[in-house]
């Protein structure tokens, strides 16, 4: 059996970070991940990262715009620690190696973002995550951080409500092994293919939310997805916020910029939420072309676009066989983002050390970054703020798990009945027909249902069907078989259990959503069009009931000094 104090499973920039602070704590620390770290989906990120660098802005107005962005259910605690941290994590970066843009006089440049009142998303052309995921990586490999790459975390062990280690599937082989942990810090990131399209890779499967919630622990804000005002049409793939930070203009099928309509001040900055309304009932009025609204770059020249957008530049030829430089490319609103996730306090803690048994959890068990919800983003994230999300909260879960591994004993593990009980869950899936369903068209099934009913817009009746489907699915998963029975990097089988973690998140999701009855941020209610403070000013919040069914409850906002105001742009 393997043992190390903390695990941490994700190699993404939460991952990182956290492995970081872990071993400079001086913590045995060891980094399970599917992939090879630097192929996560953090490299993606093209936009920037928020923080207030620059003299002419504050940290207070910075939490004060994510406040208004999250519609008021973001907790402020957790936003004041965000925001107020978020200029020595950029400097640290920056030490590390990051070659943050620059401006003319040498300080670090910063480009205007959605539903921010300054230029405030610090930037490397349009490659940040690449580069700090790059740059981050050579530290813990300078380090000699322990890695496991290419290993399937399937199960978290919980022993009298304690964290006792996880167990894994080291992918080339198939072995299936126990590992032991005083700590582990989930850091797995999304849930991206839980819907279809989405602009999140092929691996971004939701397997931390459903390990947690399985283990015990609590998923909260589960119906705040977000989809970004600007996808391509054929596949998903995003075009950055980055280019309307930097001028581009939305226009509708007339050639209007039709956002001068709906926020009048930020117009096409104005938050993602508000933006991919607007997009859609353009579409919905007649005023898109072929399902699409455009982009249009044109008036940024080509020096501008060359030397900041470049990656664009080659998406949209890609994808939609459009020259952004010379023509504009449709793009409409696609899945991006939850802001959704396991339910952490201000140092990643999955349980509640209030004593007051407000929410359930299991003690030892940390998460940060996409997979987690310390509620920084509420009801609708600010671009540039999920980047800052994982470095800020990443640094600090690994020196929360830190501590708690020095301070605790390890918990007991059987590791036998551990491995005989996993091989025995593999073999049940190799032992049926291999004449069953495919995973690949379940996983459709789901995503379409989840693109339909709990997108842009929702209703009663939309997520009704939606649940119902889903459902259905999740009964179907007993038939979905294998091709492949080998040991050896079987993918098949790796994509039957991450449909399984997918379809047990979809399953919260759908319940979350039908159980806020208001509109709050992405969260647009067609049957329910006004934000209700009185009602829903609180967080949903879901545990796994003793018959599997999902059990909701609610719990407070904490506020500290930003009371909810109407949201106009
Ligand atoms: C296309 C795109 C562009 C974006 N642009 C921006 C931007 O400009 N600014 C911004 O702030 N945000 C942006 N975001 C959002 C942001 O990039 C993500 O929210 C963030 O990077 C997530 O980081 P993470 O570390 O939580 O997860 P990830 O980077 O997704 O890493 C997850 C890790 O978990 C591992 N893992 C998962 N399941 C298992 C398992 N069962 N066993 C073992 N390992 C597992 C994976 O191997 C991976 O290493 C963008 C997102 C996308 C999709």
């Amino acid at each position: 059996m393997r043992q190390h104090q903390v695990i941490i499973v994700g190699g993404g920039l939460a991952g990182m970070r956290a492995a970081q602070k872990a071993q400079e704590m001086g913590a045995d620390v060891a980094m399970i991940s599917k992939i090879y770290p630097t192929r996560s989906h953090s490299a993606a990120a093209q936009g920037g990262v928020q923080a207030a660098v620059s003299p002419d802005d504050s940290w207070e107005s910075h939490a004060y715009d994510t406040v208004k962005g999250s519609d008021y259910l973001g907790d402020q605690d957790a936003i004041e620690i965000l925001c107020s941290e978020a200029p020595d994590d950029i400097y640290a970066l920056e030490r590390m190696g990051v070659i943050f843009n620059r401006t003319d006089d040498g300080t670090i440049d910063a480009r205007a973002f959605g539903g921010t009142s300054v230029k405030r998303t610090c930037y490397v052309a349009d490659q940040t995550g690449q580069v700090l995921l790059h740059v981050m990586w050579e530290q813990l490999l300078k380090s000699g951080l322990t890695l496991y790459s290419e290993w399937f975390v399937t199960r978290l062990l919980v022993e009298d409500g304690r964290i006792a280690g996880c167990v894994a599937l080291e992918i080339p082989t198939g072995r299936i092994e126990v590992f032991r942990a005083k700590a582990i810090v989930l850091a797995t990131g999304g849930i991206g293919q839980v819907y279809n399209p989405t602009t999140n890779g092929l691996v971004v499967t939701a397997d931390g939310q459903a390990l947690a919630y399985a283990a015990g622990a609590t998923l909260m804000d589960m119906e705040s997805v977000q989809h970004h005002p600007t996808t391509m049409k054929a596949n998903g793939v995003l075009i950055t916020e980055g280019a309307r930070g930097e001028g581009a203009f939305l226009l509708n099928a007339n050639g209007e910029r039709f956002m001068e309509k709906y926020a009048p001040n930020m117009k096409e900055l104005a938050s993602r939420d508000v933006v991919s309304r607007a997009e859609t009932l353009e579409i919905r009025e007649g005023r898109g072309i072929d399902g699409c609204v455009l982009l249009d770059l044109r008036h940024l020249g080509r020096d501008l676009i060359m030397s900041k957008l470049s990656q664009i530049v080659e998406l949209a030829r890609d994808y939609a066989n459009t020259n952004i430089l010379e023509a504009p490319v449709p793009i409409r609103p696609g899945h991006h983002y939850i802001m959704g996730g396991i339910k952490t306090d201000v140092d990643g803690r999955t349980w509640d050390v209030s004593g007051q048994g407000r929410w359930r959890g299991v003690e030892g068990l940390f998460a940060a970054g996409e997979c987690a919800n310390v509620s920084v983003h509420g009801g609708n994230r600010l671009g540039g703020n999920s980047l800052l999300d994982t470095i800020v909260f990443g640094r600090r879960s690994g020196a929360g798990a830190t501590e708690y591994a020095n301070g605790s004993d390890w918990a007991p593990t059987s590791e036998d009945a551990l491995l005989a009980d996993q091989e025995a869950a593999v073999k049940a899936i190799f032992d049926r027909p291999s004449d069953g369903l495919r995973a690949s068209h379940v996983r459709l099934e789901m995503g379409t249902a989840m693109d339909d009913g709990i997108a842009v817009f929702r209703n009663e009746e939309g997520m009704q069907a939606t649940l119902t489907r889903v459902r259905e699915l999740k009964k179907d998963y007993g038939r979905v078989s294998v091709h492949n029975r080998g040991r050896v990097f079987n993918t098949d089988l790796l994509s039957v259990l991450e449909l399984g973690y997918m379809l047990d998140v979809a399953e919260v999701i759908a319940v979350s959503a039908l159980n806020r009855r208001e509109s709050r941020g992405a969260h647009a209610r067609e049957d329910y069009p006004e934000r209700n403070d009185e009602e829903y000013l609180k967080h949903t919040i879901v545990h796994r009931g003793a018959d599997g069914d999902p059990v909701l409850d609610f719990l407070p906002v904490t506020m500290t000094r930003w009371q909810p105001q109407e949201r106009t742009y």
